[in-house]
């Protein structure tokens, strides 16, 4: 669906000694951990003389490019996947925690999938990740990819529930399992020795509340997420605990689309009003599903910002036919306080696709700094919404390296200028419906 709407620096040193949080934050106050999002796999790329078989998920036109990290037309071929879990671990960041938000299965026709197929590949890519990182913390949520047929996630338990839950086992408590069972989300705590607190991880299926998912149509709490998520962070808010909230799709509006949310429209107000409610309980937000690098401040209702959210880019390039543009596969890594899980700042990854195809060597490397790039100080809701402010100014340069950086690079003489920038600007700070058609309605005054 994401598809069809939508159309450095190396790394020398270890992030912790090259980016100190703050002047006077010891070093050892800084956490961090990985976040990676739609890897789509597509099992069946392959280098070929017939660039119209290089991969299904081509659909049958000619692969633009193909090389042996893949091609923007096509899903990952294994080895993309392969050489980007490489990167992390010969990074040597010290993380405590991953997050893994969803989309494994690849871009094909319905037909030329099966549930037995979808859960082979989780299963495939779940091992895939225990065997880079066979004792790391992985903190999984499902993509609207991960069913069969895609989208159609069921509000009660399923075979492919089921066969996921056995596959994160591993990584999930009892009471963590049981609740994916019966609706693909769960809760869990996570228990650092250098934090005096634990942190919440609350994975979200919101899967449930896409706009193509037939399944829950008229249902107005889908397998009773809605009441589960408020009871759950009414709780944390009791006992002081801070929360990081995980899902595929993201709430709030596209970035590249006039007047459209991701998740039906009211779902999102919902989410929005719980978000907002609990902000202060909520220390960061991160999604997947766009494909594409943004971020969201929410505003509560005297527009003061209270929420960072993240929408991290892809591992796979792909891109349809009919699409200008496409992303280079990313990877990111987020740092926090250990005090109370503030996130300080994001070093976003790339894989340069065309170069590495063309030197066959997967030379992943820094993309950017989140701060030093748009010189604020950490990445609270606060310094977010300053940068908001420096985005959205008339013929501001640094959106314009944000525009390049929300295509990973893909093409740095590709512009988003007049409506592109108004749908940018809007969806960056308005995700309720009446803030962001205000928004909308105002557009000159973002040119
Ligand atoms: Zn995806
Ligand atoms: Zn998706």
């Amino acid at each position: 669906m994401e598809l069809r709407v939508a159309l450095g620096l190396a790394l020398l040193c270890s992030a912790l000694e090259a980016a100190p949080a703050g002047p006077q934050r010891p070093r050892s106050a800084v956490g961090q951990f990985w976040h990676v999002s739609d890897l789509h796999l597509d099992p069946t790329y392959h280098i070929t003389p017939d660039r119209t078989k290089v991969c299904s998920s081509s659909k049958g036109v000619n692969a633009s490019n193909p090389g042996p990290f893949g091609d923007f037309l096509c899903d990952s071929p294994y080895q993309l996947i392969l050489s980007a879990f490489a990167f992390m671990n010969d990074s040597k960041e010290q993380v405590s925690f991953m997050i893994w938000t969803g989309d494994s299965p690849p871009h094909v026709p319905i037909k030329e999938l099966s549930t037995k197929l979808v859960i082979s590949i989780i299963g495939n890519l779940s091992s895939t990740i225990r065997n880079f990182f066979p004792d790391l913390q992985v903190f999984p949520a499902l993509g609207n990819h991960d069913y069969w047929p895609q989208d159609q996630l069921p509000v009660t338990t399923s075979e492919v529930y089921n066969a996921v839950a056995d596959f994160w086992k591993p990584w999930l408590s009892d009471e963590a399992i049981s609740t994916f069972r019966k609706g693909g989300f769960y809760t869990q705590l996570f228990e650092s020795s250098n934090s005096h607190q634990p942190l919440r991880i609350i994975s979200l299926n919101t899967n449930l509340y896409y706009s193509p998912n037939k399944v829950t149509v008229n249902i107005t709490d889908p397998a009773n997420q809605f009441a589960w998520l408020e009871e759950i962070l009414e709780t944390s808010s009791q006992k002081q605990e801070k929360v990081y909230i995980i899902g595929h799709v993201p709430v709030g509006y596209l970035p590249y689309a006039r007047n459209t949310t991701a998740i039906r429209e009211y779902y999102n107000e919902r989410l929005v009003k719980i978000f907002r409610k609990y902000s202060s309980v909520i220390a960061g937000q991160f999604f997947g599903h766009t494909h594409r690098d943004s971020i969201m401040v929410l505003l509560d209702e005297e527009e003061k910002p209270v929420n960072s959210l993240f929408v991290a880019p892809a591992v796979t390039p792909v891109k349809s036919v009919l699409q200008t543009e496409s992303n280079n596969p990313g990877v990111r890594l987020y740092q926090y306080d250990l005090f109370d899980y503030s996130l300080l700042d994001l070093w976003q990854f790339y894989l340069d696709l065309r170069d590495a195809n063309k030197k066959n060597e997967s030379n992943w490397k820094l993309e950017y700094i989140l701060t030093k790039t748009y010189g604020i100080e950490d990445l609270k809701p606060e310094s977010l919404y300053e940068m908001v402010k420096q985005l959205s100014m008339p013929h501001s340069t640094l959106f314009e390296q944000y525009y390049s950086n929300y295509i990973v690079s893909y093409n740095k003489t590709i512009l988003c200028e007049e409506g592109c920038k108004t749908c940018q600007i809007c969806a960056i700070q308005y995700l309720d419906s009446s803030s962001y058609t205000d928004c909308i309605n105002q557009e000159a005054m973002w040119r």
